[in-house]
């Protein structure tokens, strides 16, 4: 077995003892006391979480209520994952409100949202569904039955990587955050997880109901007895919600894509076909009208556009970021769904996908006109020396 193999074999049996449950027996030195943050004041906000400002994040301190029974979900010393939960989401809340995003919150108390579990985790994601949030964050921390050593971070996303790239999108800015902030003993070669790792069919359920993008955090162990003892502490409970704050920042700040129909304005195409879809695509970051605006910032080889699963050809403007797809001559009628992804400079994906528009015999009077494009981004200026 070659090395590399051997590298990825090691890395892939780290990671599969992990998630059951073992990280070997190996006597780990006691992990060191929390460093202090790397930041000029306690808890300073860094100077791009104003784009959280208009974000709507919905916030989901995992278990709490019924769920206040002996040995459930408690570190050795009986510290409830529930009540360090709550307090981590809550602390988050202050710095997202601080810095202008809407918060919803799953629950504000010591509560279980149903009595049945599965209505419980319905009623967590359906709020942010409901309120069309932009992230979905589920706090938890993680225990082990058979490794009190154990001590790592994950981030958990639905799935495969494809299902909904936003997802992983937030889960990366949260793991680096998370790796940053706590400086745990241990850290996985990769704390992106998909949670058909635990459920291989359907996945965590409170992930797989989400329509918008979501993740679950499984920020520390609190089996593991010292992270137990930091998870008691209010200002460890600070920095992990700091940590989670500056994550949701940078992905704010790595801009959030989005896109619009723009002709037919009223998204109405006649069945004889032979037309076409305009759709103008944001960056999520050219608004802003910061140096470089006018580059360039939509990976075009990122584009894909799909009817029923089937690639369709288009053409993008660069300039003026439209995104041009010709249709068959025949169309079917009723709705009609066409899925476009792309990404941005940060290599964000845009977490809208579908469009809906519908097909009809004869298309009505006085129909509204196709609004004034965005203005085309002028031509690059001719090349200067410094
Ligand atoms: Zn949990």
């Amino acid at each position: 077995m070659n090395s590399r193999i051997c590298r990825f074999t090691g890395m892939f049996l780290f990671c599969a003892a992990a998630v059951l449950g073992g990280c070997g027996d190996e006597e780990e030195p006691p992990p060191p006391p929390p460093a202090p943050l790397p930041t000029t004041g306690p808890f300073a906000a860094p100077t791009y979480a104003n784009y959280l400002k208009g974000m709507k994040i919905c916030l989901d301190p995992g278990h709490g209520g019924r769920a206040n029974r002996k040995g459930y979900k408690r570190g050795p010393t009986g510290l409830r994952e529930a009540e360090v939960n709550l307090k981590v989401a809550h602390c988050l809340r202050e710095f997202l409100e601080a810095s202008g995003a809407k918060v919803y919150m799953t629950r504000r108390k010591d509560v279980y949202l149903a009595e049945d579990e599965r209505e419980d985790q319905r009623l967590r994601i359906e709020m942010a569904n409901r309120n069309d949030c932009d992230v979905f964050v589920s706090i938890h921390h993680n225990a082990s039955g058979t490794n009190p050593n154990a001590n790592f971070t994950s981030v958990w996303y639905h799935d495969d990587p494809d299902h909904s790239p936003a997802s992983l999108d937030v889960a990366q800015q949260l793991a680096v955050a998370l790796t940053d902030e706590l400086r745990l003993p241990q850290q996985l070669g990769c704390p992106l997880m998909s949670d058909k790792l635990m459920f291989a069919k359907s996945g965590f359920s409170v992930l797989r109901q989400a329509k918008v993008p979501a993740v679950l955090c499984e920020s520390s162990f609190h089996s593991n007895p010292d992270e137990e003892a930091r998870l008691r502490n209010p200002e460890y409970n600070r920095r992990e919600a700091h940590a989670l704050f500056a994550g949701l920042a940078r992905y704010a700040y790595a801009g959030i894509p989005r896109m619009q129909v723009v002709d037919p304005p009223d998204g109405l195409l006649p069945e004889s076909g032979g037309k076409q879809v305009v759709i103008e695509l944001n960056d999520g970051i050219r608004d802003r009208k910061s140096w470089g605006w006018d580059r360039p910032l939509i990976l075009s080889d990122s584009i894909v556009v799909r009817q029923d699963g089937k690639d369709l050809p288009f053409t993008f403007d660069k300039r003026t970021n439209l995104l041009t797809v010709p249709l068959p001559k025949k169309l079917k009628l009723g709705s009609m769904g066409l899925e476009v992804r792309f990404m941005n400079l940060f290599k964000q994906s845009n977490p809208k996908t579908s469009l809906e528009l519908k097909v009809v015999k004869k298309l009505p009077p006085n129909r509204p006109v196709a609004r004034a494009l965005t203005p085309p981004v002028p031509a690059p200026a001719t090349e200067e020396s410094e």
